[in-house]
């Protein structure tokens, strides 16, 4: 990669490139169902199968309704190959020494779309018009009339490993 301020989520920033991805090694950004290229339930399948990418969720309704859990995908952390990754964080398998191995348009949107320091206390974060009050929340809010679907397809996942296994 030719310039070292795109080697992480960001647009090139003199903040990011001091920083050099706080964020990537705190959580993976998250992918949007938007980004998802046709056919969906195929390109999801195959991002899962690859052991790059992890199902995540938002504990509880992002919209107060009667979901519990509010699943979308984001690219899996190091150490952690979970079809099912609930945990807390983790630094994103994409992320090596020299910055993000994704190319600008590959990264998820959520990485695409990280504003440094802009948030009170100048944490950094989602533009407000995403509507999440965190990259999590705006992400589990896009994937709402998906997560079932997603869900399904971790399972299908779960299962098809289990038998390799077996
Ligand atoms: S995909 Fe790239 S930019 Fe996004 S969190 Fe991972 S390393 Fe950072
Ligand atoms: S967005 Fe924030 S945490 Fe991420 S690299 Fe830039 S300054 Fe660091």
């Amino acid at each position: 990669m030719s310039n070292a301020e795109e080697t992480i989520g960001t647009r090139p920033n003199e903040m990011c490139s001091k920083c050099k991805g706080a964020c990537c090694k705190a959580l993976p950004g998250s992918v949007f169902f938007d980004d998802i290229k046709e056919p969906i339930v195929d390109t999801i399948t195959e991002m899962l199968r690859g052991g790059y990418y992890s199902i995540d969720a938002w504990d509880g309704d992002v919209f107060s309704g009667t979901k519990y859990s509010c699943y979308y995908l984001r690219p899996a952390t190091v150490g952690s190959k979970d079809v099912f990754d609930l945990s807390w964080g983790g630094r994103c398998i994409f992320l090596s020494k020299e910055g993000c191995t994704l190319s600008w348009e590959e990264r998820p949107r959520g990485c695409r779309l990280l504003v440094p320091k802009t948030l009170p206390g100048g944490k950094c974060g989602l533009p407000e018009n995403l509507g999440g009050t965190s990259c999590k929340n705006a992400a589990a809010k896009n994937w709402y009339d998906h997560s079932e679907m997603l869900q399904e397809i971790g399972n299908i996942i779960v299962q098809e490993r289990k038998e390799v296994k077996a």
